[in-house]
């Protein structure tokens, strides 16, 4: 029986060839470093790979892939291993590992743009960014760890997409090592250059699929003063009302508008006592709202002006600017804890959901009724980027119970919120991304037409399937 690309064993050939490119610090094989490339940030299937590569530049890296091309060695890239869909971890396939590759190659601030090398952690580009003051405005809960390579591969959303777009809209021009091992420089600053494909899309959301991403061309903006507001709201309806309201006043200058339930709240509260609510009440939700604009004075006098509005028509019923970073800082780390206090909680069964911003409530409701028929003890946890229309959906064990029961209805669950999802002109992956975690399901609901062209691009750059197989879409 012939092995699949990813399980075939490696050659002494292959191996001694790739540590002589690779040179002494450029390779791994030792199990506490092979262990740590295998575990994902959340607890599904741990993976194995036998190679981790840690090339430190992209002929180094070119080489490698065209090595394994010769050898049909299969290769999962990574950056932070902080994806969240199976997509990053190795089942098999060795580890090509950017993150020795973090160099800042340029920075144009009167071009609005910085060329940075994929292994860079986005903190890095943020920061950069801010010393030629500047501003890089992604940012999402793993910044410190998630890279350039694999937030562009995930197409990653966050905090700002209400403003800013997602990562595919934050590029303007790429390298990439293509399956071949030939080196593709798209590095570009330019915002208009209509010469054919826009390559460059392909490989924003690919999850590796398509080639290795070494370096990036990323936009830049102005720096920016904020003001930030913690909103009480009763209903989900009152909720989505609300973020019309606020954009009458402000326009696209809502940057934020994330939705946080009471329950959220209760678990960071009781998972991390230090943190603060900064204004308590029964009421089942709270906005946090971030308005940016170049001067402060405008946008507090905006969210003050737009707050009073919401408050005389009921749309909130309280609401708190913050005084300072200190403050608004404060707000964040609420919002920012809510994945980690959840896991420390206990059993969650976790959803990358969108519906138009119009369904959120109806989306809510049925959902909720549904699971509540079918595990009545089960406890929602719907938090996240409101203003995109994307949920985190959670439907947790709760603290005290006496006997687990949630994972023994994990796959109806699933359902449930994915179907209702679709009901509601949805997608099923928001933000995060297919992996392997959501490849099955995505091609029962994606059109038929759309997986052949997948699968036809997939085949003329990577015909051997040695990229990442089997994330995205299957190999066979
Ligand atoms: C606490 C927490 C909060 C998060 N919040 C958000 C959020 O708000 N919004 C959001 O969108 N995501 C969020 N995520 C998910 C995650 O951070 C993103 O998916 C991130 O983009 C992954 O980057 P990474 O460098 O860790 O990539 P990895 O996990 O290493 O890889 C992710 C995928 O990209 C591929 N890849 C990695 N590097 C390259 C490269 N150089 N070239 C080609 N392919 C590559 C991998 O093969 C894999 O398929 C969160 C995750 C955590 C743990």
């Amino acid at each position: 029986m012939s092995q699949s690309v990813e399980t075939k064993a490696l050659s002494a050939a292959f191996l001694d060839a790739a540590k002589a490119l690779l040179g002494d610090k450029g390779w791994r094989t030792d199990e506490a470093s092979l262990a740590q490339v295998s575990m994902p940030w959340r607890t599904y299937q741990s993976g194995h790979t036998p190679f981790l590569a840690l090339p430190n530049s992209t002929q180094q890296t070119a080489d490698l892939v065209k090595l394994c091309a010769l050898h049909s060695v299969a290769i999962t890239p990574q950056g932070g291993n902080t994806g969240l869909v199976d997509g990053g971890t190795p089942h098999g396939e060795i580890v090509i590992s950017m993150r020795r590759m973090t160099a800042v190659r340029g920075i144009d601030p009167f071009n609005n743009s910085l060329t940075i090398e994929s292994g860079a952690a986005l903190v890095h580009a943020q920061d950069t960014a801010k010393s030629a003051n500047r501003l890089f405005p992604l940012s999402l809960g793993s910044e410190g760890t998630a890279t350039i390579g694999g937030l562009i591969s995930t197409n990653a959303g966050g905090v700002a997409v209400l403003r800013y777009g997602m990562m595919r809209d934050l590029i303007l021009g790429l390298e990439v090592v293509l399956p071949s091992g030939e080196i593709w420089n798209g590095l570009s600053g330019l915002r208009k250059n209509n010469t054919g494909y826009d390559l460059k899309h392909l490989f924003a959301g690919a999850e590796g699929t398509l080639g290795i991403i070494t370096a990036a061309t990323l936009k830049l903006f102005p720096t920016v003063a904020k003001a930030s507001a913690w909103i009480t709201c009763s209903n989900a309806q009152s909720v989505v009302e609300l973020l019309a309201l606020i954009r009458d006043h402000a326009g696209d200058t809502v940057t934020s508008f994330e939705i946080i339930p009471a329950n959220a709240i209760d678990m960071v509260r009781a998972e991390m006592p230090d943190i603060r609510d900064p204004n308590p009440s029964a009421e089942k939700w709270r906005v946090l709202c971030e308005l940016s604009m170049a001067k402060e004075t405008h946008a507090r006098e905006t969210m003050e002006t737009a707050l009073e509005t919401a408050l005389e028509t009921g749309l909130a019923v309280d609401a708190v600017i913050a005084e300072n970073l200190t403050q608004a800082d404060s707000f964040w780390k609420i919002r920012e804890s809510i994945p980690l206090s959840k896991r420390a909680y206990g059993a969650s069964i976790n959803h990358d959901v969108a519906v138009p911003v119009s369904q959120i409530p109806a989306y809510l409701e049925a959902t909720q009724a549904e699971i509540a028929a079918l595990v009545p003890s089960a406890e929602i946890v719907a938090f996240g980027h409101v203003g995109d229309g994307n949920l985190h959906y959670s439907a947790c064990e709760p603290k005290d119970a006496s006997e687990p029961i949630l994972s023994d209805f994990s796959d109806q669950i699933t359902a449930i919120v994915h179907k209702q999802a679709m009901n509601f002109g949805g997608s099923i992956s928001a933000e995060h991304g297919v992996g392997r975690l959501k490849r099955d399901e995505l091609e029962t609901i994606r059109p038929i037409a759309a997986t052949s062209a997948m699968k036809a691009i997939k085949k003329a750059l990577d015909p051997q399937g040695i990229m990442n197989p089997n994330r995205v879409i299957r190999s066979d």
